[in-house]
């Protein structure tokens, strides 16, 4: 792949001056596919946090959520704590695989359709069709002295922009707390300052990049390109110009004046060019500023079909099938050229951490049981001669209400237990305790044994007492002046 050339004509320079790009309106399959999904991506990007979802009276009711002075991460059913981190890990590897697997596929499809700056310099490109007009009536109006009517027509079209970009940035935040709450709170100028400064942000960042840099975030800002061109090989499917079907080029009236088959099928009408959303010609071969958004096949292929010529010539394909169509074998369908050994490979990745999330999800206990046992001093001598430990437990309730739950000694016979919260004249081998909804419990907790008990390991047992159950088991030792027995 090619990067840009540098200007024709000119000295070289380190910074190449910006060509205006005003791509053209134009339907077909690939377009109608773009409109489908912009319409869903943007539509995910601002509803989901409007979405709710019931977690009971102890937790938000919104549907995706990242509750960072909580420190957690709901996504509907699902509910994330710090310390499985490693899901939200699992996630991004996900993610990145299924860049991997989707450049593989089908190329730079990501770049073309679904990345969010495509997305919004797309989104953009529209307001300056419904502003401005097409692609002749703006490069017009681009060209004309600045007049009341340009200005008021600018100040129209960047007042659009900003709207929406406010809007992105106002959509951002909302992922971060309730988001009615939010809105509130943000016109009333109560929300926290880092809220404002976010928006400011997102806004300030959305208008530079979808409304003016566009093109050249993705030909000289972004490193994805960089990486995928290293990810391409003959397999890969990108948009191609079938030269050996188009050259030589020559308009319709001047081929039909020469004797039949001297001109290839490109009328040279520059429709592809016009289209394009970087202002590349593809004609020009595979180059770093094609996105591989197909608009160029749809331009061409109403201009095939205006002409009388078969469509294609200019289309998805892979290195290795146009090396075989260009020798006169058949074009292969576009699905056979999808599946390859390295896209099976990176599949085969990506659905085994996906089906290793969902079983570590679906298996994952809802109440939990650590200890920490206090080392200085190990134990206690009491005036009665009995040995005491002291521990520290930590009890995990993940369910969205407060649950009842015993601790039992699990073995060291003859031993009995009090918390912080009793007194000895209490203790006995279980305790009862009640954990808040979606919380830790810490319990300071005392084990006493009699006199004479010898070092040994022992558990303690922790268990739900609700219909739905449940408990958890931890190992513990219990420490015991010297001589007065063996381990274990
Ligand atoms: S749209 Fe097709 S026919 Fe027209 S210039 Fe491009 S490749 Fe040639
Ligand atoms: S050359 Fe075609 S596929 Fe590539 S960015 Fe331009 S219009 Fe999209």
């Amino acid at each position: 792949m090619r990067n840009p050339e540098p200007m024709q004509g000119h000295q070289q320079n380190w910074y190449e001056k910006r060509r205006g790009v005003f791509p053209r309106q134009i339907d077909g399959t690939f377009r109608r596919l773009k409109w489908a999904i912009m319409a869903v991506t943007l539509t995910i990007y601002y509803a989901t946090p409007w979405l709710r979802w019931d977690r009971g009276p102890y937790a938000p009711d919104q549907a995706v959520l990242v509750d960072l002075a909580h420190r957690r991460f709901y996504m509907f059913a699902i509910e994330i704590w710090p310390q499985e981190f490693y899901f939200v890990a699992g996630l991004l590897i996900m993610a990145g695989i299924g860049l991997f697997l989707v450049t593989s596929a089908v190329g730079r499809a990501w770049c073309g359709y679904a990345c969010p700056q495509t997305v919004w310099t797309d989104l953009f490109q529209h307001v300056d069709r419904f502003i401005d007009g097409d692609r002749n009536a703006q490069i017009r109006l681009q060209n004309a002295p600045w007049t009341v009517a340009k200005a008021g027509r600018r100040a129209l079209k960047w007042s659009i922009y900003l709207a929406i970009s406010f809007w992105t940035g106002g959509a951002w935040i909302m992922y971060f707390a309730d988001a009615p709450t939010l809105v509130r709170e943000f016109w009333s100028g109560e929300a926290a300052p880092v809220a404002y400064a976010s928006v400011a942000v997102l806004t300030a960042t959305t208008f530079a990049l979808g409304g003016f840099l566009r093109e050249q975030v993705c030909i000289y800002m972004c490193p994805w390109p960089r990486i995928q061109t290293a990810m391409l090989d003959e397999k890969s499917l990108i948009v191609t110009y079938k030269d050996w079907r188009g050259e030589p080029r020559a308009s319709v009236k001047a081929a039909q004046k020469q004797q039949a088959g001297s001109f290839g099928d490109c009328i040279d009408c520059n429709q592809c060019v016009a289209v394009c959303p970087t202002g590349i010609d593809i004609r020009e071969g595979p180059q770093i500023g094609c996105i591989t958004c197909a608009l160029c096949i749809d331009a061409c292929d109403r201009v095939m079909r205006q002409v009388g010529r078969p469509r294609g010539l200019i289309d998805y394909a892979t290195l290795e099938d146009a090396a075989r169509e260009k020798a006169g074998a058949a074009p292969t369908p576009h699905r056979k050229l999808i599946w390859h050994p390295r896209t099976l490979v990176y599949f085969a990745i990506w659905a085994a951490i996906g089906c290793a999330l969902m079983f570590a999800l679906g298996t994952r206990r809802h109440i939990d049981l650590a200890v920490q046992k206090d080392r200085n001093p190990p134990f206690m001598v009491l005036s009665d001669g009995t040995v005491r430990n002291a521990w520290t437990l930590k009890l995990k309730n993940m369910e969205g209400r407060p649950r009842s739950m015993t601790v039992t000694l699990d073995g060291l016979p003859g031993a009995a237990m009090w918390t912080d919260t009793m007194g000895r004249e209490d203790a006995a081998r279980s305790v009862a305790v009640t954990v808040d909804a979606d919380a830790i419990r810490p319990l300071r907790v005392y084990v006493a044994a009699a006199a004479g008990t010898h070092e040994q390991s022992f558990a303690f047992r922790l268990e739900a007492k609700d219909a739905e159950g449940g408990g958890d088991r931890v190992k513990a030792r219990f420490d015991a002046p010297e001589g007065e027995g063996e381990s274990e």
